[in-house]
Formats: structure tokens, C-alpha cells, sequence
């Protein structure tokens, strides 16, 4: 049988929710009978492949660089996940949008900032205006919350998909758990 192939992607997120997939531990050993991890922070893979089974993405859309890069996973992912109440909701990188990003960027390069204070033009990404939710960039298929969602519930989320079943997520996790 033919392994699903398995994306992580890190968006706008502290990448707690993947010290969270790690905490898998040898659980993963048993994961990587079935999967086939084909692009991670994880793994040195640089380019989002094409007939992605299933995405797990960590974080919400927060520059010009996330949103691009959601939309092209969305166009290669069949089953799409929101990790995380970063992803669900925006969460903490959601924290600025009451700010704007003037005041955003200039309390990270002006404000603290003693050595050549100044915003960049090149090689950081332009953030957008707010932080957003996965779901109001791309269509989502299953919402995992939890600040991280913890290694039972992102094991029991992907065997769950593995098998084809709906995952009941609610009983398993909770925004902030
Ligand atoms: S949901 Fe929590 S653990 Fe996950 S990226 Fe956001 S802040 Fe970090």
C-alpha cells in the first residue's frame, strides 16, 4: 500500500504546534509506516511538492510570503488542517491587528532598536494588514485548536484520517488547552 503523503508547514507561529507533533516521539516510528513526510520545517525539502495527501499547517496568515504560500498548498493539498489557535483563530499573531502595521514596525526596527534602526525593504517579507485565520485565506477541511494541540490529539487526528474517519475533534481539545 502506497503511503499518504504528509506536509507541515510553520506560518505566523511560535512552531509550538510542531514541538507538539514531536511529542509524538516513537509514535512517529509507527506514523512513518503509513506516511510519507514530503515537506516540513522538519525536513530539508524546499519546494511545497505537488499530491499532497494532507497539510498540517502551524500559525496564522500574517505577511505577502504566507499568503502565497497557503494558497499554493491549498492548490496542492487534498486535505488541509488548521493546527493550532494560531491557524484557527489567529491567536497571538492576531494581537497586533488592533495596531496597524506602522506602529507594529516601528516598535520592532525604530523603537528597540540601537544599531541602524530602520525598517527593511528587502529580504523580510511585507506583513499584511492583520494577522488572519487560515480560513479566511483558503478553505479549510478539519480545525485542530489548542495552544498547542497536544501529541494525543494531533496522533489521534491523523490516524483518524488515515482511516478515513471523521475526527471529533471537540471531545479531544479545546481553544487555549
Ligand atoms: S497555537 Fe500556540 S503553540 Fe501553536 S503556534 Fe500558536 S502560540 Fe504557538
Amino acid at each position: 500500500m502506497s503511503k499518504l503523503r504528509l506536509a507541515t508547514v510553520w506560518l505566523d507561529g511560535c512552531s509550538g504546534c510542531h514541538m507538539s507533533f514531536l511529542d509524538l516521539d516513537e509514535r512517529l516510528i509507527a506514523l512513518g509506516e503509513k506516511i510519507e513526510l514530503v515537506y516540513s520545517p522538519l525536513v530539508d525539502t524546499k519546494v511545497f511538492p505537488e499530491n499532497v495527501d494532507i497539510t498540517l499547517v502551524e500559525g496564522a496568515v500574517s505577511s505577502e510570503e504566507d499568503l502565497h504560500k497557503v494558497q499554493l498548498i491549498r492548490q496542492r493539498t487534498k486535505t488541509l488542517v488548521s493546527l493550532g489557535d494560531c491557524a484557527v483563530t489567529a491567536n497571538v499573531p492576531g494581537m497586533r491587528n488592533a495596531f496597524g502595521t506602522k506602529a507594529i514596525y516601528d516598535r520592532a526596527y525604530r523603537e528597540n532598536v540601537t544599531l541602524d534602526p530602520g525598517i527593511p525593504n528587502e529580504t523580510v517579507p511585507q506583513l499584511l494588514a492583520s494577522a488572519r485565520p487560515v480560513h479566511e485565506i483558503v478553505a479549510v477541511d478539519l480545525f485542530v485548536p489548542g495552544c498547542p494541540p497536544s501529541a494525543d490529539t494531533i496522533f489521534y487526528v491523523l490516524n483518524s484520517l488515515l482511516e478515513g474517519c471523521a475526527a471529533e475533534i471537540c471531545a479531544k481539545t479545546r481553544f487555549g488547552a
